[in-house]
């Protein structure tokens, strides 16, 4: 055990708690971020301590926390279930996700949501400020969380803080939709950190426009010089572990399923999605043009079929369950108009797959269609280059998902454009393997490089850097 810590705060804890019959077992989650975040603070010698919100009972966490091995602390907040319901759904959810990934439409705000976000934050700071310890580093991730850092820089004036936003920050016309003493509320909020990240440099452009316009600080080489500390703000694309999904192709599992769907579909020609169920991913639009491909390509009838995952979310969220007619009844009209008693266009499941289903799938699929009408990055689209160990297959990706900016060689779309898309589709399926080799081989050269170790490394040096120039208060 050493001295200093990494104090890490995201809504959800990368842990799970399964009862078995007698005995709970806890396990550590093995997501991306928990394990980039942990080898970081391997490296740097410096303990690891996770505060996020319980989605479990206190009393069955007390009794069992005992016997939960785990490489780093765990510390969840508890909060009360009509708070957490308007902190989470009302506000995070559908607002701040809504009009952050420009769908003002969807915003469903009132006052009681943003008072509980408020109080959830306040309940989550107190958490941090009663573990925190000089020389500690916090990093604060996402939206649910934009008003923590100013509440912990009251408390601890020197205090070293991060934040990084997961989803886009949209340009000030979207951003200024909300009331006056809400964006002002979020921006001195996030200020209170010492770095402050985003997917993109336009993210991070329309946030400092943001301050420019609503605050009237400016900013010099992206830094705003405040009372108490200085304010860095920058481009940290997120990213995955490269190696764990490049190696993935080699399971003898994934050999054995991934073997089970080309033999499933071998006169055809597959493309694959998988997303979360949300508006932002585009699949009613994606359903659209993938109809549009069949109607005007009609020689690809029958020897193409569209592999579609869909994994559960949000959905006693209105909107969310709303999206969910409208795919399945696309899915429906697709089938029932184009597809027969032989061939079905389009195969859905509304079901997560586990990693070694989803790298059969990526490692199955001549094409991945990747449409999302607003994406802060799109990870599905780096792991699906870094699985491709044979360098084949094609990306089609939407011009929407912070993705896009990295991954140079993928053939880009207009997430609307259903001709342009049909005609990416053709261009994919009928790719020479030497291209296909080409355009992967360079953007897993990439990816290699820019790992997700590398950005959690990336961002909490920069945290510690531009703190560094601080001088401390006595
Ligand atoms: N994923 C998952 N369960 C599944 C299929 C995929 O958790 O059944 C993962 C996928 O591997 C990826 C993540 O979900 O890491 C989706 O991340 P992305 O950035 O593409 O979108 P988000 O859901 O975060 O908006």
């Amino acid at each position: 055990s050493y001295i200093m810590k990494i104090i890490t705060v995201s809504y959800r804890l990368p842990v799970s708690i399964k009862r078995q019959k007698e005995n709970v077992k806890i396990t550590q989650s093995a997501g991306g971020l928990a394990t980039a975040i942990l080898s970081y603070s391997e490296k740097s010698k410096k303990n690891l301590t996770w505060v996020g919100v319980a989605d479990f009972d206190k009393e069955l966490w007390d009794n069992n926390k005992n016997n939960y091995e785990s490489n780093f602390d765990i510390e969840p907040v508890y909060l009360e279930k009509r708070l957490n319901r308007n902190f989470y759904n009302i506000f995070s959810n559908s607002v701040l996700w809504s009009l952050f990934h420009y769908f003002p439409s969807y915003i469903e705000y009132n006052h009681e949501g943003f008072e509980a976000y408020k109080a959830a934050n306040e309940i989550v700071a107190e958490k941090v400020n009663s573990i925190y310890e000089p020389g500690d580093i916090v990093w604060i991730h996402d939206y649910h969380f934009m008003g923590l850092a100013k509440i912990i820089r009251e408390k601890h004036p020197d205090a070293k803080i991060g934040y990084f936003l997961h989803i886009p920050f949209p340009n000030f016309e979207i951003f200024r939709v909300l009331p006056n003493k809400v964006r002002r509320y979020l921006l001195e909020g996030v200020l209170g950190s010492n770095l402050v990240g985003f997917h993109t440099w336009d993210n991070a452009i329309h946030f400092t426009e943001c301050v420019e316009k609503m605050l009237g600080h400016s900013h010099k080489n992206f830094i705003f010089s405040q009372d108490t500390h200085r304010t860095r703000v920058g481009s940290f694309p997120i990213s995955i572990d490269f190696d764990k999904f490049n190696n993935a192709y080699d399971k003898p599992e994934v050999i054995k399923l991934r073997e089970e769907i080309k033999h499933l579909y071998e006169d055809k020609k597959i493309i694959f999605s998988v997303d979360r169920l949300d508006y932002t991913k585009g699949i009613t639009n994606r359903l659209n043009a993938f109809e549009n491909f069949l109607i005007n390509y009609p020689q690809w009838r029958e020897k193409v079929v569209f592999l579609l995952v869909i994994v559960p979310s949000r959905e006693e969220i209105r909107k969310y369950g709303e999206r969910k007619k409208m795919i399945e009844l696309n899915i429906a009209r697709i089938n029932g108009t184009l597809g027969n008693y032989k061939w079905s266009p389009v195969v859905y499941q509304y079901q997560s797959v586990d990693f070694d289903k989803l790298i059969a799938l990526y490692t199955s699929a001549d094409a991945a269609l990747i449409s999302p009408v607003r994406d802060g990055m799109n990870l599905v689209a780096k792991e699906y280059i870094a699985a491709r160990k044979d360098l084949r297959g094609a990306l089609i990706l939407s011009v929407m998902a912070g993705a896009a900016k990295e991954l140079q060689e993928s053939l880009t779309i207009n997430p609307f454009d259903d001709e342009q898309i049909a005609l990416k589709l053709n261009y994919a399926l009928t790719m020479s393997e030497e291209e296909q080799e080409r355009r992967i081989e360079r953007m897993q050269r990439y990816l290699k490089k820019h790992d997700v170790f590398r950005w959690a490394t990336d961002f909490l040096n920069e945290t510690e850097e531009i703190h560094s120039r601080d001088t401390k208060p006595v």
